[in-house]
């Protein structure tokens, strides 16, 4: 009770409670002394009001009633035995008037309450944004760390080209420059693709495509890395597939990176299975692997942009960009991306576009 009492007084303004007391032992004085002592009766009374007012516009209905009850009784018991009409009607027009214009008050309260309400929420959008743009820092750090990795070889080889600009054979660091730039250039166009599409400035190039060719050559092409990393890759494809429309460039970049990621992940030995399904009026195109698997608490994190799963902490590279800009490109067809995983067992990514 103590507790609950201390905790109300916490939240009352010291200052107001100390005026309204001076205030209420100003009228138990006007009463006493003007009425028991002098004789007086009536007018003064109506200075009561002034309190009254008073703590209905500070502490809204149940101020305004209790202070009114307080003056009532103090009016009324000083009037004992006789309590004549008017002053039985004067005591509840102080009990009636303070709880009206509690009600006025209690208003003022809410929407003060609510102004109070939008400058904390205004303040925490604030905080917010703040952390959002230390991410931001963050994440240009990493990207910058991000960037620099495959410019590294690129500057290494060709300071040694101009060295040997005379001698043979230039053939490897010429290779070694161009793995560089093209590496470098693929992870700046992912970067800006991610960034249109996230303010709706994606574009697609749509065309009916017979989607077998495109999954045999995209499986030709990561075969070498495949097999250099001792993994088997399966195409499992449940010819004769329908045509679908799409943008034959975009759905390449989201399934090759599927693949490989795949390839990241899979252990030497392993399994990669590219596979489609017809389901109603869509085609599944799905990526298996066995891999370390991601946990539950990951599987939707991972499609969101600069995350990065536990498994990805195995490797020092990447900024959590692929995912993303996949669900991007897959959804700008109309489709859906998702991902069944199990720890220790293995990963399915999965897409499904529209026939
Ligand atoms: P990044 O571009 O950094 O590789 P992605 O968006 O492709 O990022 O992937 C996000 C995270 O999802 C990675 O950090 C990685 O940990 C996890 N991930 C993606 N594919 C697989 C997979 N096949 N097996 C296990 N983890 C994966």
């Amino acid at each position: 009770m103590a507790k609950r009492l201390s905790h109300y007084l916490d939240r009352v303004n010291r200052v107001h409670l100390l005026i309204m007391t001076i205030l209420l032992l100003v009228c138990i004085g006007l009463e006493y002394y003007l009425n028991l002592a002098l004789g007086i009766t009536g007018a003064y009374a109506h200075l009561f009001y002034v309190p009254l007012f008073i703590a209905a516009f500070w502490w809204g209905f149940w101020g305004g009633l209790s202070v009114g009850i307080f003056l009532a009784l103090i009016h009324l018991t000083s009037y004992l035995p006789d309590i004549s009409q008017l002053v039985l009607a004067e005591s509840l027009a102080f009990a009636l008037v303070g709880s009206a214009t509690g009600v006025i008050g209690s208003e003022r309260i809410r929407a003060e309450r609510k102004l109070r309400q939008a400058y904390d929420e205004e303040v925490k959008l604030r905080r917010d944004l703040q952390a959002e743009m230390e991410r931001r820092v963050e994440f240009t750090r990493a990207l910058v760390h991000e960037l620099k990795t495959p410019l590294t070889p690129v500057l290494a080889s060709s300071e040694l080209l101009i060295e040997e600009l005379r001698r043979e054979p230039f053939l490897s660091l010429a290779r070694n420059i161009n793995r560089g730039a093209l590496s470098l250039n693929e992870k700046i166009d992912e970067l800006l693709d991610l960034a249109r599409g996230e303010i709706g400035m994606l574009r697609l190039k749509l065309k009916q495509i017979d989607p077998s060719p495109l999954l045999r050559s995209i499986a030709d092409e990561i075969s070498s890395l495949v097999a250099s990393q001792g993994q088997s890759l399966i195409l499992d494809l449940s010819e004769p597939l329908p045509s679908v429309t799409v943008d034959e460039n975009r759905l390449r970049q989201v399934i090759l990176n599927l693949l490989n990621n795949a390839c990241k992940f899979t252990p030497e030995g392993g399994t990669i299975v590219l596979r489609t399904k017809r389901r109603g009026t869509r085609l599944a195109i799905e990526v298996e692997d066995t891999g370390p698997g991601i946990p539950l608490e990951e599987q939707q994190l991972i499609f969101e942009p600069y995350y990065r799963a536990r498994s990805g902490q195995i490797y020092s590279g990447g900024l959590g960009l692929g995912l993303p800009l996949c669900k991007t490109l897959v959804e700008l067809h109309g489709g859906q991306m998702w991902v069944k995983s199990q720890e220790n067992k293995g990963s399915v990514f999965g897409l499904s576009l529209p026939l």
